[in-house]
């Protein structure tokens, strides 16, 4: 299903141009306009899924491989030291487009910086493991 008011879904199916360095029947990967560096991917499926509690199995089991492929594809071409897959649900955790993407990063010596966090500490641990088990 695709979604009238997504840019993405305008853009996965060709109806807004875009940096296209991947497609198959199911994808169309793109660079980002607003980067976080150089060669900053966008992997969208064709598809309208909001986040990716939505997304259907048999796309999300390609997702990751797709993911390896653009990322192998960076290091090669752009001479990046290693990439990151990141993929962000709820406003939240940042996410901002509400169509499912995965974005591909490629990491630089020396920067940019990010997924980072300063290791706290849960002292009630057997209780947070229990709720999220309960829920599953
Ligand atoms: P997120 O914050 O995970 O929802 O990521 C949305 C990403 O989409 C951001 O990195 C934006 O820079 C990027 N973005 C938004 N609109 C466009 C667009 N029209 N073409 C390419 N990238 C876009
Ligand atoms: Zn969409």
């Amino acid at each position: 299903m695709k979604d009238s008011n997504c840019i993405f879904c305008k853009i996965a199916n060709g109806e807004i141009p875009s940096s296209t360095i991947y497609e198959d029947n199911d994808f169309r990967v793109i660079l980002d306009l607003g980067p976080a560096a150089k060669g900053h991917a966008l992997i969208l499926p064709k598809e309208h899924f909001k986040d990716v509690c939505e997304l259907d199995e048999a796309i999300a089991a390609k997702v990751l491989p797709l993911g390896a492929k653009i990322g192998a594809a960076m290091m090669k071409s752009l001479g990046c030291a290693g990439f990151n897959l990141v993929q962000n649900n709820g406003t939240a955790a940042g996410q901002t487009v509400f169509h499912f993407h995965m974005h591909v990063i490629p990491r630089y010596e020396g920067g940019p910086e990010m997924v980072t966090w300063t290791p706290g500490k849960d002292e009630t641990l057997a209780e947070t493991a229990a709720a999220i088990k309960n829920a599953l």
